[in-house]
């Protein structure tokens, strides 16, 4: 994960480099050796209490006249802008807000970027919040009173400013986990994610996903952090009817794929419909872990039968996600709901888990002692000459097998049943490939490897 970057918006002359430099802490260190950083801006490295970002000075951005020079000005703020997490807009506290500071705001609330205002060049404390007060007209919120050249105001500014940014993980430490709520309207999508974000209180922060659009969240638990998917999605109410069938399933399979896991919630009192059915289908396909959500656990009868039947509805109609844990919660009264991040750290271990070649193996020795693979009429017999794990996320395996025409579905199943039973991998599908290689095959191989070498 790439720092988080801050780009610095305003006219000309407002004082943005000298801001810059104060946040950095330095004239000198320009470095633009991350992904994604375009060479001709200047990128500095900052820091705020425990928080590290980018902050990249946009260069002065001018809409009022129109020299041959401005469009590429713009295009620079434009792009700094959409690889940013937050803007910091500098005006001139002592020049007051001009037509120009109002243009460029305008334009910012339009870009969907938290912006924290700095009112630059107010050495005085008690001129300057008049001075600042001023600029609440630009409506980007309120204005903090700073001086770039004496650095006071800045920590307030930077206070707000570091709330907008994602929490930066480096890559050796813990990865941040994706998680995607999906399901139906009204399942209860949206109470669910309230009651993560009241209980992980430590740091939530709207952060950009792959567009302005899906906004995502993180939330942060002891020392692991959680992304949200696509929150604005979840909260999008349904201010347009689109009908009964619309239940925005291109949305949900967008979230899906951008996810490590995936909550599938549904609803205890409508019970798993075709609907819940098919995002279990895309979450299998998509090779996404998975948390199975029955909420409103509050709101049926319930008897000790209840669970046994609602466990075998979900047996038999969400077949896709079979190896998916499930659980039973109120996101009303918040019964269970702490317990499904634990179900959600659990299932991710698993997507991500590998198995060691030897492992593989006396599995499936032992598979194949129990049970030999099938003989055809013509009296051949598949054979299985060894398997290894090739990937994860989800744990994939090849099998090398004699011809696996030889290997029908019914084995093929039962082989997978073995790997589930001796290794587990509960709330992650796993794939097995099965492949060809003739003892020839085989020897040929070893034989070219000879040769290359
Ligand atoms: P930019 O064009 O927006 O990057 O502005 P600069 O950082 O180059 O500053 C423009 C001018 O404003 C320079 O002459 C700075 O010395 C002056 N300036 C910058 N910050 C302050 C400040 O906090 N107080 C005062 N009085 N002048 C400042
Ligand atoms: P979303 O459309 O999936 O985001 O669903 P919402 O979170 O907006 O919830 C839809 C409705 O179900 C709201 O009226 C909620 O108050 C209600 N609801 C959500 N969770 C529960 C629950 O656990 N129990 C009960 N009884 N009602 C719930």
């Amino acid at each position: 994960m790439p720092l988080p970057v801050v780009a610095v918006i305003g006219r000309p002359n407002v004082g943005k480099s000298t801001l810059v430099n104060r946040f950095a802490g330095s004239k000198d260190a320009i470095i633009h050796d991350q992904p994604g950083m375009t060479r001709d801006r200047t990128y500095q490295p900052a820091f705020w209490q425990d928080r590290e970002f980018m902050v990249v000075d946009t260069g002065g951005l001018v809409f009022e006249d129109d020299t041959e020079f401005l469009p590429h000005i713009r295009e620079q703020a434009l792009s700094a802008l959409k690889e940013a997490s937050a803007a910091v807009m500098v005006v001139d506290g002592q020049s007051g807000p001009t037509e120009g500071d109002q243009e460029i705001a305008t334009w910012l609330r339009q870009q969907g970027v938290p912006v924290v205002l700095a009112v630059n060049k107010c050495e005085s404390v008690d001129q300057g919040l008049i001075q600042a007060a001023q600029f609440w007209e630009l409506g980007l919120g309120e204005p903090y009173p700073v001086s770039g050249i004496h650095g006071s105001g800045t920590g307030e500014l930077l206070d707000e400013l570091i709330e907008h940014l994602p929490v930066y993980v480096p890559e050796d430490e813990i990865e941040e986990i994706r998680i995607a709520i999906v399901g139906r309207p009204n399942v209860g999508k949206s109470s669910l994610l309230n009651a993560f974000v009241g209980e992980n209180r430590a740091i939530v922060s709207p952060v950009s996903g792959t567009t302005r659009d899906a906004i995502d969240m993180q939330v942060v638990r002891g020392d692991q952090i959680y992304r949200l998917i696509d929150t604005a999605g979840i909260r999008k109410k349904k201010s347009v009817d689109y009908g009964p069938e619309f239940f925005g399933i291109n949305r949900a399979f967008k979230a899906i794929r951008r996810a490590d896991v995936v909550l599938l919630v549904i609803d205890a009192v409508d019970g798993v419909t075709e609907q819940d059915q098919k995002l279990a289908g895309r979450i299998e396909e998509d090779g996404r872990a998975c948390v199975v959500v029955v909420n409103k656990w509050d709101a049926i009868d319930k008897d000790s039968y209840t669970i046994y039947d609602f466990d075998r509805q979900i047996d038999g109609r969400l077949n896709f996600v079979s190896w998916a844990k499930r659980i039973y919660v109120s996101a009303l009264t918040g019964q269970r709901v702490p317990k499904i991040l634990n179900l959600v750290d659990a299932a991710v271990e698993q997507h991500r888990r590998r198995v060691t070649t030897s492992v593989v193996n006396e599995v499936l020795e032992d598979a194949v002692s129990w049970h030999t693979p099938p003989t055809t009429r013509q009296g051949r017999q598949g054979r299985i000459y060894y398997g290894t794990q090739v990937s994860a996320r989800p744990p994939s395996f090849t099998l090398f097998v004699n011809d696996p025409r030889l290997l029908k579905e019914g084995y093929r199943r039962y082989i997978e049943r073995q790997f589930r039973e001796n290794l587990g991998f509960e709330g992650t599908p796993i794939r097995m490939f099965w492949r060809g290689k003739s003892m020839r095959d085989l020897e040929r191989g070893s034989a070219n490897r000879a040769t290359k070498v």
